[in-house]
């Protein structure tokens, strides 16, 4: 057993004090935290409970964006009414993910920061950098079904699990943050970070810092959308790939396009050359397979997940055409028509 001191934080700034050690811990849901400590992965000197800071609401800002409250739950945020009519893609994304239960105990805040699937991040019989710095990376030359085909390193192939990040990327959140130096804004996209050689450093968040709300931008794209989720089973399984869309049509043609993947990379994966391309142009098969190999450009399988390469190419096609067409994926029934 390892003991740890345990604070319940009344406030943000009494949570951020609490958190004097880079060993300590923010405790949200704990649905990944929890597990993580009885899996011995990770064994914090110290829980700062945050449940009790009142980051719960949703509320619409005067940009007309949206707060999200890093500790409103991912179904509250999944069913709020101007979540469900402004930002259907983030909803959808959110209801492909874990099931109802976790959902409910699951918070926004956890949600970002929640760590890799990698099998053996898990075992810790087994070397591993983004556990222990330094003892190698067994996925390389390993089972490496469900890990990375683009941005990985020589010290980790690991991929992000969140559905919820990969809609936020596409839609350009901003993470707000407070610490001990005061309070930032954090882009999505430097949100999450490439492992290179740190892989143990999974965000760009500082020591102590707590999320403290996510904003989403005013733009609309709820009539042309779809999250698009592709994993072993059709429930309760994470994503080997999944694709994010989000475009403003004007007539057939696409007047602005974003794209996101899950599945693939340590950070929710955009290549801003692949929206640009379509920028202008028909919804049409050729388009879609051109954005799509810009999208994948570089991508390179390390061995049993080598099928990625191509199910990600037909997955970015047909996510393509769900959201030119207004035929977004369901996440009640999930069958890929
Ligand atoms: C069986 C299972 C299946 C799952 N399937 C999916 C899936 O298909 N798709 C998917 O996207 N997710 C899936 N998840 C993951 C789930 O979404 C996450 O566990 C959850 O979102 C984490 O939120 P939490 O509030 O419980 O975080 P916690 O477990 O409390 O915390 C997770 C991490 O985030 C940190 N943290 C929490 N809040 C903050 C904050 N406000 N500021 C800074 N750091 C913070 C904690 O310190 C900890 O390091 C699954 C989980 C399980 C257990
Ligand atoms: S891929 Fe990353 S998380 Fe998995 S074993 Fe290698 S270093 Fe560890």
């Amino acid at each position: 057993m390892n003991p740890f001191t345990f604070t319940r934080a009344g406030s943000v700034p009494e949570a951020v004090r609490a958190m004097g050690t880079p060993q300590a811990r923010y405790l949200a849901g704990g649905t990944n935290l929890i597990d993580l400590m009885k899996e011995n992965v990770e064994h914090p000197a110290a829980l700062v409970d945050i449940n009790r800071l009142g980051l719960g609401d949703i509320e619409e800002l005067p940009n007309g964006g949206l707060r999200l409250g890093a500790l409103a739950s991912n179904a509250d945020t999944a069913r709020h009414p101007l979540v469900m009519k402004r930002y259907p893609l983030l909803a959808s994304a959110i209801l492909a993910g874990a099931s109802p239960q976790l959902r409910n105990a699951a918070t926004n805040g956890g949600n970002l920061n929640q760590r890799t699937r990698c099998y053996y991040f898990y075992d810790t019989a087994t070397p591993c950098n983004k556990r222990n710095p330094g003892s190698g990376c067994s996925a390389i030359g390993g089972v490496n079904r469900i890990h990375a085909i683009l941005g990985a390193s020589d010290s980790c192939i690991a991929t992000h699990p969140s559905d919820m990040c990969v809609a936020l990327a596409a839609l350009d959140a901003v993470v707000q943050v407070t610490g001990p130096e005061g309070e930032r804004e954090i882009p999505f996209a430097e949100y999450h970070r490439l492992p290179g050689n740190t892989p143990q450093q999974d965000t760009t968040l500082r020591p102590g810092e707590l999320v403290t709300a996510i904003d989403l931008p005013a733009e609309d794209f709820s009539a042309h959308y779809t999250y698009l989720k592709l994993r072993d089973r059709l429930s309760y399984a994470f994503a080997l790939v999944s694709v994010a869309v989000a475009l403003r049509m004007d007539g057939d043609r696409i007047a602005e396009a974003r794209l996101a993947m899950g599945g693939v990379a340590h950070k929710p994966w955009r290549v801003p050359d692949a929206e640009q391309v379509l920028k202008g142009q028909q919804a049409s098969a050729e388009n879609f397979a051109r954005a799509a190999e810009l999208l994948l450009q570089g991508a390179k399988g390390q061995g049993e997940n080598n099928f990625k390469i191509g199910l990600a190419r037909r997955a970015i096609r047909r996510a393509l055409w769900q959201a030119a067409v207004g035929t977004p994926q369901s996440q009640t029934d999930k069958r890929i028509a």
